[in-house]
């Protein structure tokens, strides 16, 4: 009998099917039973006692049978034998007790469960019985004159099986029927008729070998349930090389198009939300062309285990979706959860160490990402993706070791009056990509920081143009600094110090020489002054230093303790605030500051709807 899903679904005994297949399998169980004989000769009582243990073996001895691995137990060809020899009463009786032994061994499932089972079993041979004597079987020695009430009885045997299955799991959860008896019927046709047919030749083998014929029986189907079981692990190990990508262990790229349609479908039809977020490591090209591509392929090996792992914890399905890119699909979480998940995973990616993986930019193992969410206007898996790829790529355009939400980045370019100057001067960082990829990164931060400020502070077009360039431009003299102390690891000697701090001059010099720059030197040169006047290159004080370059300072900084940097704690928002109060009126203007906290607190009444308030890249 198919037994899968009666003892894998959780099961509630108030449900009212249970109870209705177990009030009609009591039913004709005890209408049967009243026929019981007990007259039977020694033999036939050692016979009887054989078929109870045989019983109780092939319950155990189960097939398992491929896509899904339910499981078919051959012990239906005893209780039919039983059925053709000592008829239906016997074979119900014989049921009974094995049912009472199985109940006692599985005493974890259920007794509301174990009765369900003994009820559709006893509705099963009820059946084939009254079948089998309606169409004039005889009892005993298999009569070839009476084929037809065999096989009467073997087809209601196993229709009335597959009809209770249906109408069972219909009742609990409403499933398509048609599906389920469409399913079950491809499953387990072929085995069943051979169970059935076996019954047949258990019968043969009783009544004329007795116990021996019985014994050459329990050891046929032994071993084919060995070699079953033995089949359907091969199965296994091959279905699960047909999705998995060998090299790093996760999902492979046509597993994840399936399950994407499919967890779409979900979304849609429960109202639940689902992310997609695409992953693309950073520089990786760099990495193979220092390493060479076997080194290369450790470095995706060991990014593999990471998804694989914190993927696996969060209920998320994380896919090679082909060379150094990867995707996470997140059912269950909207876009802000999936983007603070992939955040939380970036920065382990970032601090976990790996052979050269200094010669990176960033100088530690780093990804971009791109996310995006599903929502009703998507009706094609292919939208979320190419949703989610066009995040990735804002992410790289913004430096890298960024997840960005789809259309939560509005690329500068946008804002058109100063288009081509910002243009012009990402041009010069670009430089910095090479050199110092944070000073890059912290550029751009800072300018969108400069962009919500300037509304804030309502600043007409041509200052508020100055100072978002100023922005943008400030930091531009450390080209200047030589490589080993821009990006050394411990802290700087004095000397050091002191070469860090002429990026201020050298950074005026450089906007000095091109005309179109020259307006915004204050903003490179002064944006190290100090409100108390212990700043550099001047040492101004207070209104000496121009407004906005105040403001500059406090940007600056508050990105500066913010930003990630690997292997380092970096300072969540709160503690960034609470800092610029502590150095409010010694460092930083007390006005300007209280103004940029109220701004990163929202308090400051809405703030522009473009783009992030708190940049993604803290
Ligand atoms: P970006 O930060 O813009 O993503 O730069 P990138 O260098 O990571 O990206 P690009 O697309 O220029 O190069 C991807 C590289 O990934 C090129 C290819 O050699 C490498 N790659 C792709 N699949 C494999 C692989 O299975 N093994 C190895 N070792 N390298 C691979
Ligand atoms: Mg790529
Ligand atoms: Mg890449």
């Amino acid at each position: 009998m198919l037994k899968k899903h009666l003892f894998t679904k959780s099961w509630i005994p108030k449900n009212l099917n249970a109870l209705l297949f177990c009030t009609l399998g009591t039913f004709l169980f005890l209408f049967s039973i009243r026929h019981l004989s007990f007259h039977y000769t020694p033999d036939e009582w050692a016979l009887l006692g054989s078929m109870f243990a045989a019983s109780l073996i092939l319950y155990f001895y189960t097939f398992q049978i491929p896509p899904e691995g339910s499981k078919q137990s051959m012990d239906s060809a005893v209780y039919l034998a039983c059925l053709f020899i000592f008829g239906t009463p016997a074979a119900l009786a014989l049921l009974l007790l094995s049912s009472l032994l199985f109940a006692l061994f599985e005493q974890k499932v259920s007794w509301w469960k174990h009765l369900t089972n003994f009820s559709i079993y006893t509705i099963m041979i009820f059946g084939a019985g009254t079948v089998f004597h309606g169409l004039g079987g005889q009892l005993g020695q298999l009569q070839n004159g009476h084929l037809l009430s065999y096989v009467g009885a073997l087809i209601i045997y196993f229709t009335l099986n597959v009809l209770c299955i249906s109408i069972y799991y219909y009742m609990i959860d409403q499933s398509d029927i048609y599906r389920m008896l469409k399913g079950l019927l491809q499953e387990s046709m072929l085995v069943y008729l051979c169970i059935l047919i076996l019954s047949l030749v258990l019968t043969i083998l009783i009544v004329n070998n007795g116990i021996t014929g019985l014994i050459l029986f329990l050891g046929i189907s032994i071993f084919l349930s060995h070699l079953f079981k033995k089949l359907f692990d091969m199965y296994l190990q091959l279905q699960e090389r047909a999705i998995r990508d060998q090299r790093t262990g996760l999902f492979n790229h046509s597993y994840f198009e399936s399950l994407l349609e499919k967890e779409i479908k979900f979304a849609r039809s429960e109202g639940t939300p689902l992310s997609l977020a695409m992953i693309d490591i950073d520089d990786f090209k760099r990495y193979n062309d220092h390493f060479g591509h076997l080194q290369g392929d450790r470095l995706l090996g060991l990014l593999g285990s990471i998804l694989k792992e914190e993927a696996a914890q969060a209920g998320i399905t994380a896919s090679r979706y082909g060379g150094e890119e990867f995707t996470l699909l997140m059912p269950g979480y909207s876009e802000q959860e999936a983007l603070i998940f992939v955040n939380t995973l970036r920065k382990r990616v970032n601090d976990t160490p790996f052979e050269g993986v200094e010669v990176l930019p960033h100088a530690c193992l780093s990804f971009s990402a791109g996310i995006s969410g599903y929502h009703i206007d998507i009706h094609d898996k292919s939208m979320l993706v190419l949703q989610a790829d066009q995040a990735l790529y804002d992410a790289k355009k913004q430096g890298k070791n960024i997840a960005y939400i789809n259309g939560s980045s509005v690329p500068l370019e946008q804002e058109i009056e100063i288009a081509q100057d910002v243009r012009d001067i990402e041009q010069l960082l670009n430089l910095f990509l090479y050199k110092d990829i944070n000073t890059f990164k912290h550029s751009k931060r800072v300018f969108r920081y400069a962009m919500d400020m300037s509304l804030l502070l309502k600043l007409d077009a041509v200052t508020r143009r100055q100072f978002v360039l100023g922005a943008l431009i400030h930091d531009i003299g450390k080209l200047e600094i030589p490589w080993e102390i821009l990006n050394k690891r411990d802290s700087l000697t004095l000397t050091e110090w002191d070469v860090v701090k002429k990026h201020v001059n050298w950074g005026k010099e450089m906007a000095m020489t091109n005309d179109k720059f020259k307006e915004l030197a204050p903003y490179i040169e002064l944006h190290h002054e100090r409100y108390d006047g212990t700043g550099y290159p001047h040492g101004y004080k207070a209104a000496e230093i121009p407004l906005l370059c105040r403001m500059l300072t406090i940007i600056d900084s508050f990105d500066a303790m913010t930003s990630e940097r690997p292997y380092q704690a970096t300072k969540s928002i709160e503690e960034a605030v609470k800092e610029l109060r502590a150095c409010s009126g010694t460092q930083f203007d007390p006005e300007l500051s209280e103004l940029f906290i109220q701004y990163i607190e929202g308090k400051s009444g809405p703030v522009p709807a473009r783009g992030e308030h708190i940049v993604p890249s803290l």
